[in-house]
């Protein structure tokens, strides 16, 4: 039997191409730091029956009609927010994602953010790096107070909920808001539910968890900000195009909310040059929310498995379009 071709559009921790191996041939854009040129991946597609991707790459239909035999794409995130899903369905071809193993590790980078711009920790070493560090004074870099403050959880989904069950021992007061309220997530984290523009009044941070969906893109814009406490800080830790950045220039510089910690933004890789990184009350990082060692690993030994199993008529652990697969998966 002819073994199924394959393309891995990243280089990926070993163990993930030694699941691939086993049962596939593979090519691989093989590098650390660069996404696969758009011409790469269209040529290489062309000879593909399947594909682990990044979020980096698009899947839409200009990928798919150079990828004619491609029967699976298998993206290395729980956010498939790259990927064109209706037009992979159309044309029978499975999508999957990565939920559940990523978890903890996000929720971990969520409360780190949250505790910086908080507490104001990258401006305070920026400030003694800067030789700007003249005594100890009653006001000097005063932040905001995390134990018994109120956090807000936008998104209390898999990640929100873990970000939620860390705020117990911080004793704070939990609300959330999703499209509807869960019973399961209020039993687990005692965290109450809130519309929106009600938990943006009342919280002291506000996490943002939802997933990048023509619902949500734009979700954040000057009207949401404006409703925010001044002293409140601003944690988008889920997807860039979720908040209008230039409103949230706009409102950090009048400082209401009075911080914010981001880990995605509205086009990516951002520049030194970028307006948000000029302002002292950002704690920005590069999309890290996912990278430990552990955590990447999973992921792309995740992707690398449900690729296999697709190609190979395996159960697929984590389709996003089941409805490809027919009935019996
Ligand atoms: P999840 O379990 O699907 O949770 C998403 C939550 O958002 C659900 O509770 C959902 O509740 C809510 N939601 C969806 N659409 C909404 C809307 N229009 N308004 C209000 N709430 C809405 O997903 P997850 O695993 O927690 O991941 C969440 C997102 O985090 C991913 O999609 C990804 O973009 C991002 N992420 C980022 C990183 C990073 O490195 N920064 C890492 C992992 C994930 P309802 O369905 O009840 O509305």
């Amino acid at each position: 039997m002819t073994r199924p071709k394959t393309y891995i559009t990243r280089r990926v921790p070993q163990d993930a191409i030694d699941i691939v191996a086993a049962a596939c041939d593979y090519d691989i854009w093989d590098s650390e730091d660069q996404p696969t040129p758009r011409d790469v991946l269209l040529h290489a597609a062309a000879n593909a029956d399947g594909v682990l991707a990044m979020l980096a790459d698009r899947i839409d239909a200009e990928f798919l009609d150079a990828a004619p035999r491609c029967r699976v794409v298998a993206n290395m995130a729980v956010g498939y927010d790259n990927a064109d899903v209706p037009a992979l369905t159309r044309r029978g071809v499975l999508l999957t994602n990565t939920p559940g193993v990523l978890t903890e590790t996000t929720a971990d980078l969520a409360w780190a953010l949250l505790m910086a711009a908080g507490r104001r920790i990258v401006e305070g070493q920026k400030l003694i790096e800067a030789g700007r560090w003249k005594s100890w004074s009653p006001m000097f870099m005063v932040g905001q107070d995390i134990y018994g403050a109120t956090l807000g959880i936008v998104g209390a989904g898999r990640i929100g909920s873990a970000v939620a069950r860390r705020a117990a021992a911080f004793n704070m007061r939990v609300l959330y808001h999703n499209r509807r309220p869960s019973a399961e997530l209020e039993a687990q984290t005692g965290a109450q539910y809130r519309p929106l523009d009600d938990l943006l009044r009342e919280a002291d941070f506000v996490v943002v968890l939802v997933p990048l969906t023509t619902e949500t893109r734009g979700m954040f814009g000057a009207r949401e900000f404006a409703l925010m406490k001044p002293t409140a800080v601003f944690v988008n830790i889920a997807r860039g195009p979720i908040v209008k950045e230039l409103d949230l220039v706009a409102a950090l510089q009048q400082g209401s909310p009075g911080a914010a910690g981001l880990d995605v933004f509205e086009n990516e890789p951002i520049g030194a040059d970028h307006p948000l990184l000029r302002l002292p009350n950002v704690t920005a990082v590069p999309h890290i929310g996912s990278a430990t060692v552990a955590t990447r690993t999973r992921m792309a030994t995740t992707a690398a498995t449900n690729l296999v199993a697709a190609l190979t008529g395996q159960p697929v652990p984590n389709p996003v379009n089941p409805e490809v697969l027919g009935n019996d998966n």
